[in-house]
């Protein structure tokens, strides 16, 4: 094995290409973030695992912009229906989910990757197949990972950050040595994806429940494709079942004239339910079965990883550009580890329910029945198979608070239609597009004092108005679709608390960035020495009028050039003053992120500037 060295650098590695690790990749693309994505896979054909794709990552997807390219391929399925033989039992009516997309969307597994695949491609990605991670350090400024390709190659590469989408068995999380806790379930499951000659609707779920507690479950994948679930007793040591034994045990488990052909699968597999505590470790993160598993019931694993990477994507992106402190980063797993807990228990609440064998425990369920029927109760189960009743009002992020009309802070917020100059006939979601937050006022109440108090943040925020119920509402909405904050006109203090939270962060000292004249007469901030520290950089003064323009803010003191965002400078009555962002090393010379979306007063500069410019100039 022939070991070479080649430092590559990007801002984030994601560990691993299925649909968690695809869509972070799509999401940090997407927001101009330097993103390498890695599969150990060179790209054989997989078992299509997940086939439902939820409201909310529908939603999700949206936001992302490519929710139509699963539309045009997908199944629509409208609900779910628990049968006792020919009896229904209960249904769950997934136009009850409050998302604008009333169904759950089919499409094998292998086919949302494909797409999430072409979107990465798309924004100038590229999936490196083949290349596995096989051992990574973390110095506490970067992430040194050692990758092997598939003729036995290693080669380092280092990264600001590590995100390890890699699957169940995570090799991230078992370096790590993070504890997955949990336990498999007590049997196998067999799967069988083929045709099926029956009187099932295609656009339902069905389950099948049974006195003994095996029951069958057909999922419709297209019009005639449907997956056969069924868990079997004991332990068969991964041993496939036949075409004639699902035949045998779909005529045994369902409601009679089923006839089973075609199998495009035939397979079995084991559950477990389990999950890590921890999301992050310094500059390594965790995302998707890498952190919580448990059995296809409800269809939740895939759809829960990629809303993991939702919620991930824009952070990262915000703390690799330096506007908001690495601390963010904490807040992902504060917000996904509860909801982590509450899909967990949701599947095994829908096994038990599936698998109730004992009669007490039967009658029980029965009992239950009515009540689940109720439609508050329908919403319920509807928004949590969803995941649309998923969010974060307890996270440190959101300010709580409600006004009428909007969901609490923390939940998600559904699109509506918006207007402002800068998006004529976009809707909420097109605007978080954009990757910033989104302000969104009240059409009756906008006022722009309240707007002028939140001009610090405009590098975080678009400005839109819609008709929101309460006149004077105001309400500040997460990228991944979130309610950050609410306020109203004239009281914004929990939006403006929501904003320094985020982007608090060192102000960059004066000694940080070189002002320098431009042959307009406008001052630019400029790059700093190729490899030398900034500190004690020159200052020279602005244009003569004192007039300072748009510049370049670059990462200081590293001898790796990073991409750089834009800072602008301009002149209040106050003084010089500086907004943007960039990244600066603290005296320690490790990495620190610094946010300056909250405009700093250039005093400092100001001073220096005079003090330099008689040195200078
Ligand atoms: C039978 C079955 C049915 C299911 N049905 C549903 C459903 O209907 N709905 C639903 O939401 N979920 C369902 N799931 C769960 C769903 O498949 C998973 O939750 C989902 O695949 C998790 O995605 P992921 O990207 O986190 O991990 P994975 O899909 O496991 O992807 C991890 C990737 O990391 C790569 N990798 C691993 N180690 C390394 C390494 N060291 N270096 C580089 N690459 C590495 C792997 O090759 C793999 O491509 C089902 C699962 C099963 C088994």
């Amino acid at each position: 094995m022939s070991t070479t060295t080649s430092r590559t650098d990007c801002d984030v590695l994601v560990v691993g290409a299925g649909p968690t690790g695809l869509t972070l990749a799509a999401n940090l693309l997407a927001r101009g973030v330097c993103t390498r994505i890695i599969d150990k896979d060179p790209g054989t054909p997989r078992l299509s695992r997940a086939i439902g794709i939820q409201p909310r990552t529908l939603e999700t997807l949206d936001l992302m912009g490519i929710a139509d390219r699963f539309l045009d391929v997908g199944h629509r399925v409208r609900g779910v229906g628990v049968y006792a033989g020919r009896r229904r039992l209960l249904g769950i009516d997934m136009a009850y989910s409050g998302s604008p997309f009333r169904f759950q969307l089919h499409l094998p597994q292998h086919h949302t990757e494909t797409l999430l695949r072409g979107r990465v491609t798309e924004l100038g990605g590229t999936v490196e197949a083949g290349v596995e991670l096989v051992g990574f350090s973390d110095d506490g400024d970067a992430v040194t990972a050692i990758l092997r390709d598939t003729a036995g190659r290693e080669q380092q590469a280092s990264a600001r950050f590590l995100v390890g989408c890699d699957g169940a068995h995570s090799r991230v999380r078992h370096a790590l040595k993070l504890p997955f806790l949990g336990q498999p379930y007590a049997w196998d499951w067999l799967l069988a994806d083929a045709h099926l000659d029956w009187a099932g609707r295609p656009d339902q779920v069905y389950v099948f429940v049974r006195p003994d507690g095996l029951p069958l479950a057909c999922i419709p994948i297209t019009g005639q494709l449907w997956r056969l679930s069924l868990p079997m007793p004991g332990d068969r040591g991964g041993r496939p079942p036949t075409l004639d034994e699902i035949q045998g045990l779909v005529a045994e488990r369902g409601p009679g004239a089923m006839v089973v052909t075609d199998p495009e699968t035939l397979t079995c597999f084991r559950c477990q339910l389990r999950s890590a505590s921890v999301y992050r470790k310094c500059r390594v993160l965790l995302a998707g079965d890498a952190v919580h598993i448990h059995s296809p019931a409800g269809g939740q694993g895939m759809n829960t990883g990629m809303l993991d990477a939702a919620n991930l994507g824009w952070k990262l992106a915000l703390v690799a550009a330096g506007q908001a402190p690495e601390s963010l980063l904490d807040s992902y797993g504060q917000e996904r580890g509860p909801v982590a807990t509450q899909v967990l228990r949701f599947t095994q609440n829908l096994v038990r329910f599936g698998t109730a064998a004992r009669s007490l425990k039967r009658t029980l369920r029965d009992a239950s029945l009515p009540a689940l029927r109720l439609p508050p109760v329908q919403r319920r189960l509807a928004g949590r198979m969803s995941q649309t009743v998923l969010g974060y009002p307890d996270s440190p992020l959101t300010r709580p608070g409600r006004v009428a009309g909007l969901p609490r802070a923390g939940e998600r917020m559904p699109d509506l239609a918006v207007h402002a100059p800068d998006w004529p006939g976009k809707t909420l979601y097109a605007v978080l597009r954009s990757g910033r937050h989104a302000l969104v006022m009240s059409d009756r109440a906008a006022g722009p004092a309240d707007w002028a108090d939140l001009r610090p943040y405009s590098d975080l925020v678009a400005l839109v108005a819609a008709p929101l119920r309460h006149r004077r509402a105001i309400a500040l909405v997460r990228p991944d679709g979130y309610l950050a904050a609410v306020g109203t006109a004239g009281d914004t203090t929990a939006i403006r608390d929501y904003l320094q939270h985020l982007a608090a962060a060192p102000i960059p000292t004066a000694s940080a960035f070189e002002l320098v004249n431009t042959p307009n007469g406008l001052a630019q901030l400029s790059d700093p020495p190729a490899n030398g520290p900034a500190n004690g950089a020159a200052v020279r003064p602005a244009g003569p009028d004192g007039r300072a323009g748009a510049g370049q803010l670059a990462e200081l003191g590293h001898g790796q050039p990073r991409p750089r965002q834009p800072a602008k400078v301009f002149v209040s009555e106050g003084g010089l003053e500086l907004t943007g962002y960039g990244v600066h090393r603290g005296a320690s010379g490790g990495m620190k992120s610094s946010s300056e979306q909250e405009r700093c007063r250039m005093d400092s500069i100001g001073e220096h500037l005079h003090t330099s410019s008689g040195a200078t100039d």
